[in-house]
């Protein structure tokens, strides 16, 4: 017997933030649109960064800027309601801040996900996108996925909501390397808890100069306090995170139409301009702590914690269970081996897997570039919505990978997915 193959309106790929709030915002705006409609995950259950719910981290951003209080400061999927419905809302505000733990954060949206259960298939990696083709034209696509054992599910759908966030990017000297102690940020809180084959007092490699980096500086700090752990940056200094008022106005959605409206250089230019907004930037409180535990250093003459300014990682190796790695010091004009234990690459993301995810859609896409409401422009012969969150920085401005502009950016994407509804139901009406 074969399984029937589901169709659906509106399928979501991947569910992270972004995806969550387009669930939110369809529940709420299209109710009597009946859209039928679902999220497929690869992992197995909810999760927000896992590899980074450290202890202590905080929000970097308003809990206001939930997914949906931008758009529908009424709906029942506020972090305002959620703290009520935990009975903590008083306790909250006593806190005195509306930057919450991450770990809080996490809870509050598992407790949104775990609401949309009845949508959203967990351990379902999609693997291809196919156009399907009738009679010259192509209104739908065939979505397969898989799960952890390699079993394939085929879905069918009219639109796709790609919400797959950042892939982690390694700089190329670490390619290829096979110790389990070389990892990515994003992998650092699970390689952590397992991780058993370090030395007492190991010698660790942070490498970045960004929140995440400074993060596991502490913590591996905290964590081997008689080891010896290197925040190792190009850069001459660490830069404080720049969330000023006047400059946080870039992340108010009202700021996308203004940078969409631009030409490509301009863009750009206010991309490098406010960059010190999200990247490479640290916490000022977090740079402090940092700054004030390598002083403390000096005084006691206990620690052994370093910061590696102006160093460029020129190659790196295997040395039976240590890296090596060869620093061109910039400062020093030198040229240096040092082996370690463990390095932790916290070095970003990319944002550029849709590519390779809507490769066999290629030949079906416009010249023209993306549409201020985040749809890819298709030629005329094919009908499919297929809308890109977190990969229109370029063109839609810094708040695209962050979770600013979700709840107005849900409502954007809904609003198109349903004036295309209304269209096609037109058109079949005067056929
Ligand atoms: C440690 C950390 C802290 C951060 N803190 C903040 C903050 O305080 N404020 C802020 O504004 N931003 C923050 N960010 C930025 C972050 O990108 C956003 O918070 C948010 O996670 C973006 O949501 P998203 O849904 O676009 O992507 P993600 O949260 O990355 O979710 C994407 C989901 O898609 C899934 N997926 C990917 N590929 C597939 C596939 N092929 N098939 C099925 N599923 C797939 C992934 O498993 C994932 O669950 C932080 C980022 C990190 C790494």
């Amino acid at each position: 017997m074969t399984n029937k193959i589901r169709e659906y309106d509106v399928l979501g790929i991947g569910l992270g933030p972004a995806n969550l709030s387009i669930a939110i915002a369809l529940e709420e705006q299209a109710q009597t649109h009946s859209l039928s409609y679902c999220f497929l995950e690869q992992k197995p259950q909810f999760e927000w960064h896992g590899g980074m719910l450290l202890d202590g981290t905080r929000m970097q951003i308003s809990c206001l800027k939930d997914l949906v209080t931008l758009r529908n400061p009424m709906s029942q999927y506020t972090f305002v309601n959620y703290l009520h419905a935990h009975n903590r809302l008083n306790t909250f505000i006593n806190l005195g801040s509306q930057h919450p733990s991450r770990i809080e954060f996490n809870d509050y949206l598992t407790w949104v996900a775990k609401q949309f259960d009845s949508v959203i298939h967990y351990n379902q990696r999609v693997i291809d996108i196919q156009p399907i083709e009738e009679d010259g034209e192509v209104t739908k696509v065939k979505v397969t996925s898989s799960n952890a054992n390699g079993d394939k599910t085929v879905r069918i759908a009219k639109s796709l909501i790609l919400g797959m966030g950042g892939m982690p990017k390694l700089p190329k000297q670490f390619e290829g390397l096979t110790n389990t102690n070389v990892l990515h940020s994003s992998q650092y809180k699970q390689w952590k808890e397992s991780t058993n084959n370090l030395p007492v007092k190991p010698k660790i490699a942070v490498i970045g100069a960004g929140q995440s980096a400074a993060e596991i500086f502490v913590d591996m700090c905290n964590r081997y306090e008689e080891g010896e752990v290197h925040m190792i940056n190009r850069r001459f200094a660490l830069h404080p995170a720049d969330d000023s008022p006047f400059v946080n106005e870039i992340f108010d959605p009202e700021f996308t139409d203004h940078v969409y409206s631009r030409e490509q250089p301009e863009r750009q230019e206010i991309l490098n301009h406010f960059s010190a907004t999200n990247y490479s930037v640290v916490d000022m409180e977090e740079l402090n702590a940092i700054y004030g535990r390598l002083y403390l250093q000096q005084v006691t003459r206990k620690g052994r914690h370093k910061y590696l300014r102006c160093h460029e990682i020129q190659e790196a190796g295997e040395k039976g269970q240590q890296v090596s790695l060869r620093f061109n010091d910039r400062i020093n004009n030198q040229q240096s081996w040092q082996d370690y234990d463990a390095v932790i690459l916290a070095t970003g993301y990319r944002y550029d897997e849709f590519n390779q995810m809507l490769n066999n859609m290629r030949p079906l896409m416009s010249e023209s570039s993306v549409e201020r409401r985040y749809r890819l422009p298709m030629k005329n012969k094919c009908h499919v919505n297929i809308f890109l969150q977190g990969c229109c920085e370029s063109s839609h401005g810094l708040s695209d990978t962050l979770l600013s502009v979700l709840a107005v950016r849900s409502k954007e994407i809904v609003d198109a997915l349903l004036e295309h509804k209304a269209l096609l139901s037109t058109e079949k009406m005067s056929a």
